[in-house]
C-alpha cells in the first residue's frame, strides 16, 4: 500500500493516505442498503453494511477496498437494510471487529443467521430449476459459515459511554429509539492535532412507541449523516392502537372465527404483544377467554431478547411495569409455538385465538398455513400491522384479492382483511425537523441519505430553507474531504436499468418546488388567527400564483 500522498495533495479513498475521507455508498437516493466508508486517523471502516431489499432505483458503488482491509465496522442497529450485507463481508476477508449496542448484537445474532437461512434455501431453489433448464449454478450470497463469523466479530457497547477505538477515533452509541438497541452513533476523529465529530443518525424513531426510547436529539456536529424515510410526510394523528386492536378482537371472536396477525418478527411483534397484554389487563374483551399464540421461532427468540434488555433499552413506562414484576410482553393465555408439531396442533384448540405468526408480508414462514387454513373461513380476520410492500401476497390481500395462490393451490379470500394503521418505527418529517434543528450551531454539512429518490432531495430543501443548514443529498460513490468539507469525488447516479441520467437535475428542481409548497402551507398555518384582511389578500395572492401555472 503506498502511503506516500503528499500533506494536502488529494488521495483516492483506498490509498492509506493522509485526510479525512466519507464515502457514501448505499441508501444513497434510496431507503434500503445502508453503507458508508470511511478513512480517517489511518484507519477504514464502515457504518453498517445493509443489504439492498425491495426497489433498486440506482447501481451502488463496490466497497474501494476489499473486506480483509477493512479495519472494523460500526453498526447503527440490526435491521437488515442496515446489517445484512456483514456476512458477505465476512466471507470477502474482513476480521475486524463489528462494534455495536448489546441488544443489537444479540439480535443480529437471530437476524443474520435467519438472513443466511433465506439466502440458503434461495439458492437451492433457483439451482433445482437451473438443473432442470440447464441454466447456470446459482451461488449464495452468503452461507450459514459467514453469518455465524460475522456474528462471531460483534462487541458490545454500551450506550452513552465514550470508547477510544483506535488513536485518534472516539465514538459513543445513544439511543435512536427505532428498534431495541438502535443507535445513532457520534464519532470525533481526531489528525495532526484537528478534530472534527461526524453524526451517523441511524434510524430515527417515533415518539411514544411502546417499550422503547424516544429518539436521542444530539447537540453538536460537524457533519451530519441523517436519514429521511419520511422526509415528505407526517404521520398525522396517532391512532389508539389498544381500542382498535380490542375492537377487531371482539368481533371476530363474537363471530365466531380465529384473529390472524401476519407480523414482522423483530419489534412489530413485540408491539402487539405490549397491546395485547394492555387489553388483557383492562379487560376489553368480553364474553370470551381467548388464547394467543406466536407461532415463529424467530419471533420468540426476539421476544427473549426483549425481555432480557429491559435494563439498557426500555422506556420509564415499561422499566416502571417491570420494577412491579410486571413483563410488559408476557401475559397469561400467551402461547409459543416452536416446533413444526406445535404450529400444527394450534389449529385443533378449541378456544378462540390470536395467531401471531411471520413473515409480515406473507411471502414466507408459517403464516403462510395459516392463511390457506383460514382465508376461506367467512368468520376469519387478517389483520395487517405493518408495511405491506408491493408484488407481495400481503399487499395483494389488502389490495383486496379475491383469491390468492399459497403451496401451488388457489385459496378463495372469505375472511375479513383488516389494516392496524401507522405504527411506524420512524420519526415522520416533524421529528426529522425536530431532530436536525437539535443542534445549537450550524453543522458544517448535513448529508441526506435513506429516503427515496425525490424525497431525499425534498428534505435537503427543507433543511437548507427552514434551518440555514448546507445540505446535500450525495448519490452512491461521492466521496467528502472532512477535513475541508469539500466534495473530493461527486458522483453521477448509476440508475438500474438504464433509466436516463439527464431526469438528475429536473429531479432535483422539481424537488426544490415540492419543498416551496410545503413551506408555503406552514406559512399558511403561521397566519392563522391573523386579521381577516390580511388572510383574503394572502388567499388572493396563491390564487393567482395557482392561476397563472395551472395550464
Ligand atoms: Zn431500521
Ligand atoms: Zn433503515
Amino acid at each position: 500500500m503506498s502511503g506516500h500522498t503528499e500533506c494536502g495533495a488529494r488521495s483516492i479513498p483506498g490509498e492509506r493516505g493522509v485526510g479525512m475521507k466519507l464515502m457514501f455508498i448505499g441508501a444513497a437516493h434510496e431507503v434500503t442498503g445502508s453503507c458508508y466508508y470511511l478513512e480517517a486517523a489511518g484507519s477504514r471502516f464502515l457504518v453498517d453494511f445493509g443489504m439492498e431489499q425491495g426497489p433498486d432505483t440506482y447501481e451502488n458503488q463496490p466497497l474501494p477496498v476489499k473486506g480483509e482491509q477493512i479495519d472494523f465496522v460500526l453498526l447503527t442497529h440490526a435491521h437488515i437494510d442496515h446489517s445484512g450485507n456483514l456476512p458477505a463481508l465476512y466471507a470477502d476477508g474482513f476480521r475486524g471487529e463489528i462494534f455495536a449496542t448489546a441488544a443489537t448484537a444479540d439480535l443480529c445474532s437471530i437476524m443474520l443467521r435467519d438472513s443466511a437461512h433465506i439466502q440458503v434455501y434461495e439458492a437451492e431453489w433457483r439451482n433445482k430449476r437451473a438443473k432442470r433448464s440447464g441454466g447456470e449454478i446459482y451461488k449464495p450470497v452468503y452461507t450459514m459459515e459467514d453469518a455465524m463469523g460475522a456474528i462471531g466479530q460483534l462487541r458490545k457497547c454500551p450506550y452513552g459511554s465514550m470508547i477510544e477505538l483506535r488513536p485518534g477515533i472516539h465514538v459513543r452509541f445513544v439511543d435512536a429509539g427505532h428498534l431495541l438497541g438502535s443507535a445513532s452513533i457520534e464519532i470525533w476523529i481526531t489528525e495532526e492535532g484537528e478534530t472534527r465529530k461526524i453524526v451517523f443518525s441511524g434510524d430515527i424513531g417515533n415518539v411514544n412507541q411502546p417499550l422503547i426510547n424516544d429518539p436521542t436529539y444530539i447537540d453538536e456536529a460537524d457533519y451530519v449523516v441523517m436519514e429521511s424515510t419520511y422526509g415528505d410526510r407526517s404521520h398525522g394523528e396517532v391512532p389508539d392502537y389498544v381500542n382498535s386492536l380490542a375492537a377487531v378482537m371482539q368481533q371476530t371472536f363474537d363471530r365466531g372465527g380465529d384473529l390472524l396477525i401476519p407480523s414482522f418478527a423483530v419489534g412489530r411483534t413485540q408491539e402487539i404483544l405490549y397491546f395485547i397484554r394492555q387489553i388483557k389487563e383492562m379487560k376489553l374483551i368480553s364474553g370470551h377467554d381467548f388464547v394467543v399464540y406466536l407461532d415463529s421461532p424467530l419471533a420468540i427468540e426476539a421476544t427473549s431478547i426483549f425481555d432480557e434488555h429491559y435494563e439498557d433499552c426500555y422506556d420509564e413506562e415499561a422499566k416502571e411495569l417491570v420494577s412491579k414484576g410486571v413483563n410488559p410482553i408476557r401475559f397469561y393465555g400467551l402461547r409459543t409455538a416452536i416446533t413444526v408439531e406445535d404450529s400444527k396442533n394450534i389449529e385443533y384448540d378449541e378456544r378462540p385465538k390470536v395467531i401471531i405468526s411471520a413473515s409480515g408480508m406473507c411471502e414466507a414462514g408459517r403464516i403462510r398455513h395459516h392463511l390457506k387454513d383460514n382465508l376461506w373461513r367467512k368468520n376469519c380476520t387478517v389483520l395487517f400491522v405493518g408495511y405491506q410492500a408491493v408484488g407481495t401476497t400481503g399487499r395483494a390481500l389488502v389490495e383486496g384479492a379475491e383469491k390468492v395462490r399459497l403451496f401451488g393451490e388457489d385459496v378463495i379470500v372469505n375472511a375479513n382483511i383488516m389494516v392496524l394503521p401507522g405504527i411506524s418505527g420512524h420519526a415522520d418529517n416533524t421529528g426529522l425537523m425536530k431532530w436536525a434543528s437539535a443542534f445549537t450551531r450550524k453543522p458544517k454539512k448535513v448529508f441526506v441519505c435513506h429516503g427515496e429518490d425525490l424525497v431525499t432531495e425534498i428534505f435537503a430543501e427543507r433543511l437548507k430553507k427552514e434551518l440555514g443548514y448546507e445540505a446535500v443529498a450525495p448519490y452512491s460513490g461521492t466521496v467528502y474531504d472532512l477535513m475541508t468539507g469539500e466534495a473530493a469525488e461527486e458522483a453521477m447516479p448509476v440508475p438500474v436499468k438504464k433509466k436516463k441520467a439527464a431526469a438528475r437535475k429536473a429531479t432535483s428542481i422539481f424537488a426544490r418546488l415540492v419543498a416551496s409548497g410545503q413551506r408555503l402551507m406552514d406559512v399558511i398555518y403561521k397566519n392563522e388567527g391573523s386579521p381577516n384582511k390580511d388572510l383574503a389578500k394572502f388567499a388572493s395572492q396563491i390564487d393567482a400564483l395557482s392561476d397563472k401555472w395551472n395550464r
